[in-house]
């Protein structure tokens, strides 16, 4: 892969790893981070970290906090402070402001269940949002935003899309083409949080990041991330979306499992290289039980393009 060009005066470009701190890394959230350390490391990238506490309900600091000594127990280590979201507010909001000049924000006032029961119209794509919102008339949005006003509720804030789809380009998946629809930027209800995907987008750009690698259960939604990069004005990324780790039963790595989080493993009696050499092994790099090892070896063309399998009782 070429080395991404720099100037003198600007930063290099980036990678990062961008955990949401609800819970313990397990071994999947590990694997993904020391892959996104190695494709930043060996390409002359800068490695940046930053805690997505977007969801103020689901997310803690502290929670944050022992995923950062995890990652760093791993070896894995970051270019200058930890971002977090919850210092970026006024940024999504200017971000907000800017598509708002453009006509491309509206309020919401559906519940969930409106949806739900909305979206059953055949014209609908299952999963998107039906519309119900888009052009209602003032008199209707008036009638609606108080009646939300009563219960305390906040609307949501919707992006106006002009397209049902949009295209990425995966460094492993090739060039995908995946759905986009009226994305919440801004929830509603009692705890107006802002949106992930807003959020990502608009951090990437602050971080000067051109390389998003993150869990393959994110590929449906950077068509939608790249799409709001595109409205705003923001440079392209370069997505590596990587198969994710299942257990067993074939299904995503869970708590069900058993001890999958660094923590428990080590409670269970493993060692730190133990632990990076099941890792760099999955990545076709058995004896490699380090991430200064795997960083030698690592290549992105080469990373496998299924998901692994992983049992714990029996590795
Ligand atoms: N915070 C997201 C997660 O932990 C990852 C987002 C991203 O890498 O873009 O699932």
């Amino acid at each position: 892969m070429a080395e991404p060009s720099t100037s003198a005066d600007a930063p290099a470009p980036a990678g990062r790893y961008a955990p949401s701190p609800s819970g313990d890394l397990h071994l999947g959230n590990l694997r993904t981070a020391a892959i996104a350390w190695a494709a930043a490391r060996t390409t002359g990238r800068r490695f940046l970290m930053r805690v997505e506490d977007v969801d103020t309900q689901r997310s803690s600091l502290e929670s944050a906090e022992r995923q950062l000594e995890d990652l760093a127990a791993l070896g894995l280590d970051w270019d200058g402070e930890v971002a977090y979201q919850h210092d970026r507010f006024g940024a999504y909001g200017s971000a907000l402001e800017s598509l708002r000049a453009a006509g491309r924000v509206y309020e919401c006032y559906c519940s969930r269940r409106e949806i739900r029961e909305a979206s059953r119209a055949p014209h609908v794509v299952p999963g998107h949002y039906p519309g119900t919102c888009r052009s209602i008339s003032d008199a209707a949005r008036i009638t609606r935003r108080a009646e939300l006003a009563a219960e305390g509720r906040t609307p949501a804030l919707r992006l106006r899309t002009d397209t049902e789809t949009w295209r990425v380009h995966d460094a492993l998946a090739g060039d995908y083409t995946g759905e986009v629809d009226d994305m919440v930027l801004r929830r509603g209800g009692q705890q107006p949080d802002w949106a992930y995907n807003l959020a990502v987008v608009v951090d990437d750009a602050w971080q000067g990041v051109d390389q998003v690698v993150r869990g393959d259960d994110l590929l449906a939604s950077a068509p939608r991330q790249a799409y709001l990069a595109h409205l705003l004005g923001l440079p392209e990324v370069e997505y590596v979306h990587v198969p994710l780790v299942l257990g067993p039963d074939g299904k995503r790595l869970a708590k069900r499992d058993g001890a999958v989080t660094l923590r428990e493993m080590r409670a269970a009696g493993r060692t730190v290289p133990e632990i990076v050499g099941l890792i760099c092994a999955s990545l076709g790099h058995p004896g490699v039980d380090s991430l200064a090892g795997l960083a030698e070896v690592f290549d992105l063309g080469e990373l496998p393009r299924e998901p692994w399998t992983w049992t714990p009782d029996e590795s």
